[in-house]
């Protein structure tokens, strides 16, 4: 589609609802300069012939674990836990080169377009070269990431990633951690590398990689000079929060609130494992809490308090993290039934009076959450956000029959093989058929097993 045209869609979710024959303007900046219901289609107009979507924000990506996808889940030892498959992702980070990356996460961009992403935040340490030494441009690793986003089309935030330390009482990292280390300075020089480069689509924030991996004086440093937003890995283990406990005398959570400037700009991923009064903090500073579910129940973490988060009004986003899912709705399927699971209840996640679709009301805070946590001024089908959307696959045997009204709760629960017909960004239909990005990841897979 050429810049600045015309689209017309029989449905789209505007709003938190369906709202019949909208029609949509995208302006020669690839950003939406209007959106409207109730309109007939213009003859000049290109007639979509299905309902569309906002996509979301993938909030939460270490696009090398996608080597390492399907290779973890054999269990060789009495105990299987975060920590034990920690060690063996180690295995995958250690060696895979910035060619290697590039293919894995080129391809793993064209999946997370198809699964209805396209904005994807990459909380990304992996920064050093096999040995641990900076390569001759330090930024290498993260032009393979935006090389990668590129390939497939997709828009990236980069984060690099703050890690000084392997926990709260060492003094510096593993051995097998060396590729991570950075400096606060490291990784400003990164973050404005990637603002003073002139791709299409990139921006930038900062990462903390979590407070056991960071020193109090350098999270405050880094939190003051960095653009943009701040993520920290928060309360994703048990362990974290009793090893929090014992060297600080808080919980994480607890104590960002007490010791940081947390605000709208902070975005907790994993906040797992929280009180009352952690969730009550955060809701009155404004900050986002990144779930990851599908990679949570992967690896045992736990579940979160997902009613405290959503009664609270906290902003929420999703994120694929270990990519072992690739598509939101997948996500917001575990999300929910990790809770049916707790509380043997069904549609946790829904708001009776307000909200009974339990995919609208968490899609809709997901969709909320999006701009904060990917550091864009706005986001979704509305004037001044990038032209994105998602068109709606209404021939896929899990939708056919499905009534309009029900098409998202259908999308959400009943696992369309291919939800997304076609993916637009920023004015642009993307190809979602990439032979190409494929055999390139097959190749970086034999390469690396
Ligand atoms: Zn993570």
């Amino acid at each position: 589609m050429a810049d600045g045209a015309l689209l017309w869609a029989p449905a789209a979710w505007l709003d938190g609802c369906w709202q019949p024959s909208v029609l949509l303007q995208a302006d020669t900046s690839g950003h939406w300069s209007q959106v409207t219901s109730n309109v007939e289609p213009p003859e000049h107009a290109q007639r979509l012939p299905a309902p569309v979507l906002p996509p979301l924000v993938n909030a939460h990506s270490h696009a090398f674990q996608r080597a390492f996808v399907g290779l973890a889940e054999r269990r060789d030892s009495a105990s299987d836990d975060f920590w034990s498959w920690r060690d063996r992702m180690y295995g995958v980070a250690l060696r895979i080169t910035p060619q290697q990356l590039r293919a894995v996460a080129a391809h793993l961009y064209a999946e997370l377009l198809a699964g209805g992403y396209t904005q994807v935040c990459e909380f990304h340490y992996l920064h050093h070269d096999e040995g641990g030494q900076p390569y001759a441009d330090p930024a290498t690793m993260a032009w393979a990431l935006a090389d990668a986003a590129a390939d497939a089309g997709i828009g990236l935030t980069l984060l690099p990633t703050l890690y000084e330390r392997a926990g709260f009482t060492a003094h510096g990292l593993r051995h097998d951690q060396r590729r991570f280390r950075g400096t606060v300075r490291e990784v400003l020089a990164l973050q404005r590398a990637v603002q003073s480069s002139s791709r299409p689509l990139l921006n930038a924030g900062a990462a903390l990689h979590s407070l056991r991996a960071v020193a109090p004086p350098s999270l405050r440093m880094l939190a003051e000079q960095a653009d943009g937003p701040l993520h920290i890995h928060v309360a994703e283990q048990q362990a974290e929060v009793r090893d929090c406990l014992a060297a600080t005398g808080c919980r994480p959570i607890e104590w960002l609130l007490r010791h940081a400037s947390i605000d709208r700009r902070w975005q907790l991923v994993h906040a797992t494992h929280s009180v009352p009064s952690e969730v009550e903090g955060v809701a009155a500073r404004g900050a986002g809490v990144v779930l990851c579910p599908g990679t949570e129940a992967n690896l045992g973490d736990g579940d979160c308090d997902l009613p405290g988060w959503l009664a609270a009004g906290v902003p929420l986003t999703v994120g694929s993290d270990s990519q072992v899912l690739r598509g939101f709705s997948e996500e917001l399927r575990w999300l929910d039934y990790g809770q049916r699971l707790r509380h043997q209840q069904r549609n946790v996640a829904a708001q009776p009076q307000q909200q009974p679709a339990t995919a609208a009301r968490l899609f809709d805070r997901m969709l909320a959450g999006g701009a904060a946590a990917a550091g864009l001024d706005r986001w979704g089908l509305q004037a001044g956000a990038r032209a994105d959307l998602l068109l709606v696959d209404t021939d896929d045997p899990a939708l056919a029959g499905v009534p309009a009204s029900h098409l998202l709760d259908a999308l959400v629960f009943a696992a369309p093989a291919r939800p997304f017909a076609q993916v637009m960004v920023a004015g642009r239909w993307v190809r979602l058929q990439r032979a190409d990005l494929q055999q390139a990841h097959v190749q970086a897979m034999a390469q690396l097993w």
